[in-house]
């Protein structure tokens, strides 16, 4: 399958990981609109929140969970941060693989 992020979970394209485990990789993002802005996807390639099935509800939540692992490592606990997915044309996703924008490490703007 001809998509960035699996070629990213398969190794064929090199990424700074963050972490790792069987279903979930987080790494930063190429280019970074924060101090902190990490990636962070299921290894299964789903296109987005709205492919997301039934049988994917354990994955998502644990997805979740591993949220809460990066923002430690990354140490922005406690002044906060951001998780975002962005869907489709008017969200603005170009890479079409479910993934978590999970930003912080400086004071973030609510603008639209
Ligand atoms: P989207 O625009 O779909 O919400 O987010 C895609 C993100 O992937 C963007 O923030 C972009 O900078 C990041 N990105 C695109 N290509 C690569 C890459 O090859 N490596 C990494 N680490 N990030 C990438």
């Amino acid at each position: 399958m001809d998509c960035l992020f699996c070629k990213i979970v398969n190794g064929d394209i090199p990424s700074k990981k963050v972490y790792e485990d069987e279903h979930v990789l987080a790494f930063h993002d190429i280019n970074p609109v924060a101090p902190v802005h990490v990636l962070v996807i299921p290894k299964k390639h789903i296109q987005s929140v709205m492919a997301i099935e039934p049988e994917d509800k354990e994955l998502i939540g644990h997805l979740h969970l591993s949220l809460q692992k990066v923002a430690e490592t990354m140490e922005v606990t406690e002044s906060g941060f951001r998780v975002v997915t962005n869907i489709g044309k008017h969200g603005q996703q170009t890479v079409f693989h479910l993934h978590y924008h999970l930003i912080g490490g400086r004071q973030l703007e609510w603008q639209f």
